[in-house]
């Protein structure tokens, strides 16, 4: 450990238990490993050095964000081989922000809540967005190809990526910040490392795409009667005219354990519909006339049996979908106890079989050894999360277009 204190300085060696705890768990308390020390370097070159003197050791190298990881990549293998937790966490600096080329670069460690700051200040948005956003790094966000509520819209963390700096397993560091976009030089080297969860080298810095701020959002809470339903209604709302950037189907024991776990929160509507959806329109122009477009929109869906309840939310109300609800859900999971969580991937077309099977499946289980699940479903991202856990135990009303209930 002596060569490393060398490196980067004693400070940023942390060989006490006591030091080394919080890096031996994940978020949710189910991995556990313990490393032989935590390595926090300061600069791109601190991280070569690691990396260099880690090959020569022969010591396994477990790359840490903000370690909000739901697979347990940032903590290190139990009974695995001798290794280092190395954090980026001191290597959050802003190098650049470049209004006029719409991008940022932004280094590993940097907190993705503290990028979007920094790009809303300067009148632009970096448009991902999800509940551990107040915790994960740039770094882990590249590493697991992130995605979010706002993939619908964006994509996932890869599509934001303009160019990385990596540290490769030999030390060298690739540097591929110059923020082209017509790159059609051979190889795009940067999907290598993006989703690769530090396995093919460490990223110490990315550029990064950013938007034309957001002038108009508009955020609804919907109750549909089956998942059927919400895929007429994503089409509908897909042709309203206006920029769709969030849909989020959720099954009511969603609802209620976010009701029943988070402080403070008000569900917009009573939770009597098996299915809601979350959905959030943008407009780039405050002239978009985006509120009478949902309403529209939404009156026209209740008509056609789509939708039986709808609250559309107020000013103060408006990010309940993106930041709120899915960490509310996710913590409300994490204080329930032993789960395990699956993501799962289908076009959206196939979401309602996929709900229907996937109910089944898991009421079987639940049969068997008492668990409950409950499945949040980002229809319009194409994904569809679900959770058990052992022994867990929520009024359509009749509002038209106009009379929608406020939040
Ligand atoms: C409340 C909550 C909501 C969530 N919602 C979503 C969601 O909607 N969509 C989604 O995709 N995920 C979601 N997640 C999962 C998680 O937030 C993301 O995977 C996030 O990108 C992880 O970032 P992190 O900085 O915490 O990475 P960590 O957990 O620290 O690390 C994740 C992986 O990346 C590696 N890694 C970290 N930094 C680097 C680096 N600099 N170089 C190379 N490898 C590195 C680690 O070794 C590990 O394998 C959610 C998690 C929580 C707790």
């Amino acid at each position: 450990m002596n060569a490393f204190a060398d490196a980067i300085g004693p400070a940023n060696v942390l060989t006490d238990a006591e030091d080394i705890a919080p890096y031996a768990v994940d978020w949710r308390g189910s991995y556990r490993g313990v490393p032989e020390a935590v390595l926090r370097p300061g600069s791109t070159a601190e991280v070569s050095e690691i990396v260099r003197r880690c090959a020569a050791e022969g010591l396994a190298i477990v790359p840490a964000g903000g370690r909000t990881g739901l697979s347990g990549g940032a903590v290190p293998q139990a009974n695995g081989p001798r290794s280092v937790v190395l954090s980026l966490e001191r290597m959050n600096r802003i190098r650049d922000l470049d209004t006029r080329d719409f991008s940022l670069v932004a280094e590993a460690g940097c907190v993705v809540q503290t990028v979007q700051q920094a790009a809303a200040e300067a009148g632009r948005l970096f448009p991902i967005q999800w509940g551990a956003q107040g915790t994960a790094q740039i770094g882990g966000m590249l590493s697991t190809n992130a995605g979010g509520i706002r993939t619908l819209k964006w994509g996932n963390a890869r599509e934001l990526v303009l160019g990385l700096e990596v540290v490769l397993p030999d030390g060298r560091v690739l540097d591929d910040l110059r923020r082209v976009r017509k790159d059609n030089s051979c190889y795009a080297l940067r999907h290598m490392f993006i989703g690769g969860e530090g396995t093919l080298g460490i990223i110490t810095a990315a550029a990064l795409r950013l938007q034309p701020a957001l002038k108009r959002v508009e955020t609804a809470f919907v109750a549909v009667p089956s998942p059927d339903a919400a895929l007429s209604l994503f089409g509908r709302v897909m042709e309203s005219g206006a920029e769709v950037i969030a849909f989020e189907l959720c099954q009511r024991i969603c609802m209620e354990m976010a009701a029943k776990h988070g402080v403070g929160l008000r569900m917009p509507l009573p939770l009597e519909s098996p299915w809601f959806v979350m959905l959030e329109m943008s407009a780039s122009h405050a002239s978009v006339p985006l509120r009478e477009i949902l309403e529209d929109t939404l009156g026209a869906a209740m008509e056609a049996g789509e939708v039986t309840d709808a609250a559309i939310a107020e000013s103060d109300a408006r990010g309940w979908v993106s930041g709120r609800s899915g960490r509310i859900i996710r913590n409300a999971h994490a204080r329930m106890g032993r789960r395990s969580g699956r993501t799962h991937r289908c076009r959206f077309p196939r979401c309602p079989s996929f709900c229907g099977w996937r109910s089944g499946r898991c009421s079987l289980v639940g049969q068997r050894d008492g668990c409950r699940r409950s499945g949040m479903r980002g229809m319009g991202t194409s994904t569809s999360r679900s959770m058990r856990r052992r022994g867990w135990t929520g009024r359509p009303g009749s509002l038209g277009p106009g009379e929608w209930s406020r939040w």
